[in-house]
């Protein structure tokens, strides 16, 4: 809006003497706010085309007698990077919408240990024929302040990837539960596991601890970025522990107010 952004900076020194910074930001966060804006108005955009483009190689493909054999590899392939294309415009269009606003816009009670459930299902098909095995504990009453949608978007990335790095007949599992200091969502896998160096970096937009692995598993690099947006919204915080060879625990520790009551 046409508010004016200052940013505070108070320095106490040791002889008693104090100095403040007042700094005016309102550009930057206008700025800022132009390029949430825009890279929300281009995935939209760009959807569109895509659509219409995968839709004409889905009939082909639907044809594939008809298509001449040379050319059967290349439509796929094309099908292939089409799909690819339209997970990231989704994810970025997310990420753009929960970039827009500081809480999400459902409040609601979330029952958890459903939504856990639901999830697993989904996991247990993504890795069909790799064999996880996907263990399960979650307190049955446990119910969340927020958005149903934005926290199965959040505890989703966190259990594909669990699938996705993990190699075949891996074990996975997934607990929450509550105690004195809030609610806790932990994700564990026996995985390749993360080297120290990278942990911090890991919610970043695009980045990835390896970029020919990750291009093979066919996600958009914006995963844990949704993650951590979305946390933030729900007052929550993500700490992300690994042992190289090992494997890695993502945990969501979300407060006691965002717990809720029926
Ligand atoms: P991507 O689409 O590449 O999975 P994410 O934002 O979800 O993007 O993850 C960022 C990077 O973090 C991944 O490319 C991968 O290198 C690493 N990573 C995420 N989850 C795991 C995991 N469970 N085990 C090992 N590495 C992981």
């Amino acid at each position: 809006g046409d508010h004016i952004r200052l940013q505070f900076q108070l320095t106490l020194y040791g002889n008693g003497e104090h100095l403040m910074l007042v700094r005016d930001v309102t550009r930057v966060h206008q700025l800022e706010q132009m390029r949430k804006d825009f890279v929300a108005n281009v995935s939209h955009e760009l959807r569109t085309p895509l659509t219409v483009l995968t839709g004409y190689l889905e009939t082909l493909l639907d044809n594939v007698d008809e298509v001449q054999p040379r050319w059967r590899r290349a439509l796929q392939q094309m099908q292939q990077q089409g799909t690819r294309m339209q997970n990231l415009l989704t994810d970025l269009l997310l990420l753009a919408r929960l970039e827009a606003t500081d809480y999400p816009a459902d409040n609601r009670p979330v029952a958890v240990a459903p939504l856990l459930q639901s999830i697993r299902s989904d996991a247990i098909a993504l890795s069909a024929e790799r064999g996880h095995r996907i263990e399960l504990q979650a307190d049955p009453a446990l119910l969340l302040k927020g958005s149903e949608a934005e926290l199965r978007s959040a505890f989703s990335n966190l259990v594909f990837n669990a699938v996705k790095y993990s190699p075949e007949g891996g074990d996975i599992r997934i607990r929450c539960w509550r105690d004195a200091e809030g609610a806790h969502l932990a994700v564990q896998d026996s995985g390749p596991g993360i080297e120290a160096k990278h942990i911090p970096r890991l919610t970043e937009r695009f980045y990835r601890v390896d970029a020919s692995r990750a291009a093979n598993t066919g996600g958009t690099g914006l995963g844990l970025a949704i993650v951590k947006h979305v946390l933030l919204r729900h007052r929550a915080r993500l700490e992300i522990s690994s042992t190289p060879g090992k494997g890695s625990s993502f945990v969501c520790h979300f407060p006691p107010a965002q717990i809720a009551t029926r």
